[in-house]
Parts: C-alpha cells; sequence; structure tokens
C-alpha cells in the first residue's frame, strides 16, 4: 500500500471513528490489536489458560487467550469448561486480580550494600517503567481498580510504585456476556456493563467484537485497527448478550445500612458459627482485587553485605499480622473474619469513602469451604442485634483527599462502590460503647 492510500485509509478511519458511537471490529483484529499494543511498548495482560483456570499473565498473540473455554463456579469450587464455541472472552473472573501488576506480590522496597570502609550504603529502587496493556477487565475489576486508585494514589500518601504502573497503563476492558453462580456485580452497582475508566471496551459477539472508546488514548489505538461502524444488528446482538449476563446474576447482598448492621453486631453468635467452619487460609484476602494488606521483611544473602527490603501481601487472616506492641490483637479465627468481612463492608467506607467489595464473588469461589459472604451478612441481618448507630470517626482534614477535589463540591465525590454514604452526619453520637465497637472492628482493641 502506498503512502497516499495508507494516508487516506487512515484519514477515513478518524472520520469513522470521529461520527460512531460504537465500532465494528472482525475477531480477526485482535491479533493486530495486541500487535499493535506490543509495538507501542505495551506489556500486554490477559486471560490465559494456566495452572488449570483461567489467570492473567503476558499475552503475545490472541491465540494465547482462552479461546472456546469458560468455567464453573460455585462457592468452594472451579472448574474449567469448553464452552463449545469460538468465543475468546466467555468466562467469569479467575483466581487472579489485576492488582498484581500495579500492587506486586513482592517487590523491593529498599536496598542496603556494605561498603569496604564497613559503612553502608542506602537505595531506594526506581519505580518500574513497565507499561501495561491489560486486555480482558471486566466492569466489577475496573470499580475494583478505582477502589485501590483511591487507596494506594489518591490519597495523601501515595505508593508512588502503584502510581507508576497504573498511569502508565493502558485498559482494554470487555463487557460480561456471561454470569457465574458467585458473581453479585449488580448488588454492588459494580457491573455487569462497563461504564467507565477504561481506554476501549468490547463486547464479544459470535461474529466479532462491538467497541467503544473512552479516552484519547483509546481513540489513538482505535483509529489504526482496521474497522468500521457497528451495524444496528451488532449492536443489538452485542446489548443481547450484555443482558444474557445480567440475567444469569442470581446472588444478591443488601447494602441498606450495611456498615452500621455490621458494626452493630460485633458480637453476633453468627461469627462463630463462620469460624467454626473458616480454615484461616488467606485465600479470600489473596484473590480479593481490593485487598492491600502487606508486611515487610529484610532479606540478607548469606554474606551478610547485602539486605533487601522486600514488601510482599500479607492477610489479615494470618495470626502474625495482628502483632503489635508484644502481642496478637486478633488470636482467634472469629476475629481474624470478623476483621476482614467488617473492614471490607463496613469500616472501608469510614477509612475510604468506599466500600471495599465489588461483588467479584472470588472470595467465595476460592474459600475451600465456601463461605459466602453475602449469606453471613444476611444471616446477621435476619437476626440483628438492637439498632444504634455508630458513629463514623471523623477524618483528618487532609486524610484520604482526592488531588483537586478538596477544595471543591465535595457532593460530586465518588463515594461507593454502587452505594454513597449519605448520613456521615447522621450517627455522630459520640457514645463510648460505639466508639469502643468502632475500634474493635478496626483491628484496635481486640484483645482475648
Ligand atoms: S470481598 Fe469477595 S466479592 Fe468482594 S471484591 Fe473481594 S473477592 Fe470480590
Ligand atoms: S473465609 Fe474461606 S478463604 Fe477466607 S480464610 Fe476462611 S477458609 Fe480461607
Amino acid at each position: 500500500m502506498g503512502w497516499g492510500e495508507a494516508e487516506a485509509m487512515a484519514m477515513s478511519r478518524q472520520e469513522t471513528l470521529a461520527n460512531a458511537a460504537s465500532l465494528w471490529l472482525e475477531r480477526s483484529t485482535l491479533d493486530e490489536l495486541i500487535r499493535l499494543l506490543r509495538g507501542e511498548g505495551f506489556t500486554v495482560v490477559g486471560p490465559r489458560l494456566d495452572q488449570g483456570a483461567i489467570v492473567y499473565g503476558e499475552i503475545e498473540r490472541a491465540s494465547d487467550l482462552p479461546r472456546g473455554w469458560t468455567d464453573d463456579q460455585k462457592p468452594g469450587k472451579y472448574r474449567l469448561e469448553n464452552s463449545g464455541g469460538e468465543a475468546y472472552f466467555e468466562y467469569n473472573v479467575g483466581p487472579h486480580s489485576w492488582k498484581q501488576f500495579f500492587f506486586p506480590p513482592r517487590l523491593a522496597v529498599e536496598r542496603a550494600k556494605r561498603e569496604e570502609n564497613g559503612g553502608w550504603t542506602f537505595s531506594r529502587p526506581e519505580p518500574s517503567d513497565e507499561r501495561y496493556a491489560l486486555l480482558g477487565v471486566r466492569a466489577c475489576e475496573l470499580a475494583a481498580i478505582a477502589v485501590q486508585d483511591r487507596v494506594m494514589m489518591n490519597g495523601p500518601y501515595v505508593d508512588r510504585e502503584y502510581a507508576a504502573r497504573r498511569e502508565s497503563a493502558l485498559i482494554i476492558a470487555v463487557n460480561c456476556t456471561v454470569a457465574a453462580e458467585t458473581c453479585f456485580c449488580t448488588s454492588m452497582g459494580s457491573g455487569p456493563r462497563c461504564q467507565a475508566d477504561f481506554d476501549l471496551a468490547l463486547t464479544e459477539t459470535e461474529e466479532g467484537f462491538v467497541l467503544e472508546v473512552g479516552t484519547e488514548a483509546g481513540w489513538e489505538i482505535a483509529a489504526r485497527l482496521e474497522h468500521c461502524e457497528a451495524s444496528p444488528d451488532q449492536l443489538a446482538s452485542a446489548d443481547r448478550l450484555r443482558h444474557r449476563a445480567e440475567d444469569q446474576i442470581s446472588k444478591e447482598m443488601s447494602n441498606d445500612g450495611i456498615r452500621d448492621l455490621l458494626l452493630n453486631n460485633l458480637n453476633h453468635p453468627h461469627w462463630d458459627k463462620v469460624a467454626a467452619r473458616c480454615l484461616s487460609c488467606t485465600n479470600c484476602t489473596m484473590v480479593c482485587p481490593t485487598c492491600f494488606c502487606s508486611t515487610v521483611n529484610d532479606v540478607s544473602e548469606l554474606a551478610g553485605d547485602e539486605v533487601e527490603r522486600v514488601r510482599q501481601w500479607d492477610s489479615c487472616f494470618n495470626l502474625e499480622f495482628g502483632y503489635t506492641a508484644g502481642g496478637t490483637v486478633r488470636n482467634s479465627i472469629r476475629n481474624r473474619y470478623r476483621q476482614w468481612l467488617t473492614h471490607k463492608l463496613a469500616s472501608w467506607h469510614d477509612q475510604f469513602d468506599t466500600s471495599g467489595c465489588v461483588g467479584c464473588g472470588r472470595c467465595i469461589t476460592w474459600c475451600p469451604v465456601g463461605i459466602d459472604l453475602t449469606e453471613e451478612v444476611e444471616a446477621i441481618r435476619q437476626q440483628p442485634a438492637k439498632r444504634r448507630e455508630v458513629p463514623l470517626p471523623q477524618p483528618r482534614p487532609d486524610a484520604c483527599v482526592v488531588p483537586g477535589e478538596a477544595a471543591a463540591d465535595q457532593s460530586n465525590r465518588p463515594r461507593s462502590v454502587g452505594q454513597t454514604i449519605d448520613d456521615r452526619q447522621r450517627g455522630a453520637s459520640d457514645s463510648a460503647e460505639a466508639q469502643q465497637d468502632a475500634s474493635i472492628a478496626d483491628g484496635g482493641t481486640d484483645r482475648e
């Protein structure tokens, strides 16, 4: 193709992009997209078959994707299945989440080296310059990334490694066309439709992909792909498949007053019932796309001349994680499960103005004994303690302020995944008992 011809084609593509709400890509264009992204210096990561599951890893070509595979998920159960079709993305979220690329499971945060004169030189590794293109991000996962953004880089304490990786990433979302028995994104207002926070979003149909563009970076990529405007039939087909996924979601969790419900029931007998089943294995926290607990270890090589300070994922289900001031503050499984659930669904609101749950269902599938947080909340809701309001801690003026929002009208500030706390001032009682319970939920004084 001559230069003039190529330029004319690029201009015609630009015109289509400017006029079209949604574009159409042939299925074969997926390879072109991956090649283009890799050519632009991105490490493309997406779903692939490994370890008997669909997990996230580097993708070099479309044939790396789990074409023709789906999964069967239930509490405590995950099985790969042949879908009998040709789709690349007809599966539900697996044990991996995207947090591994922005918040690596193991990361050197400091180094020390003994010099010849016996002194030590300290250095801090520079943040990674790897640019990730995330291919196949689901709506609940977009919400999870938004939650981690709030925690890791939109508050006063910025994790520079997270920020560097996150800000250079490109997100290609994929709308769900099937749902698992464990999904409950509709309850959390996080899915199944990808609404925002993506550069490109695909809906896979029997013939190809409907493509939506979310950002300038997305426009630039889309303009270089072979595409045309999506026809009404193609749009209708994509719409039908997205609705199929929504119709398949059967699990629900009511968020009505969930924060106060849990904090009012810290001594509910149901915590003992869960504890009798829970193995404290940490699976639920490892698979959760929003959990961010970590620990730090100093690791020396044998000669002791070089030491690395390594941050690695940890879990509030580990006994040592609650070790502080010469003792462990959560020394029973009951307390550790309660800490996890009340943090996720209650005190996370106080800390980050959002729920810590996006309804992805991973913790239900990957719990070896099938503990289902939606059922545990419902059990407490059915027989709650006498209702009283637990005051929200008043944040310090500089805590968790989204840059640029501090002086702005706070009423537009996103507060939750599908649910807002619109009663921040409502429970401003300063009952000492309530304060103590809130402190326990935050892990402060829960000794047994
Ligand atoms: S708590 Fe469970 S359902 Fe909610 S986001 Fe985490 S893994 Fe997903
Ligand atoms: S709730 Fe399930 S996954 Fe989580 S620690 Fe307990 S047994 Fe493990």
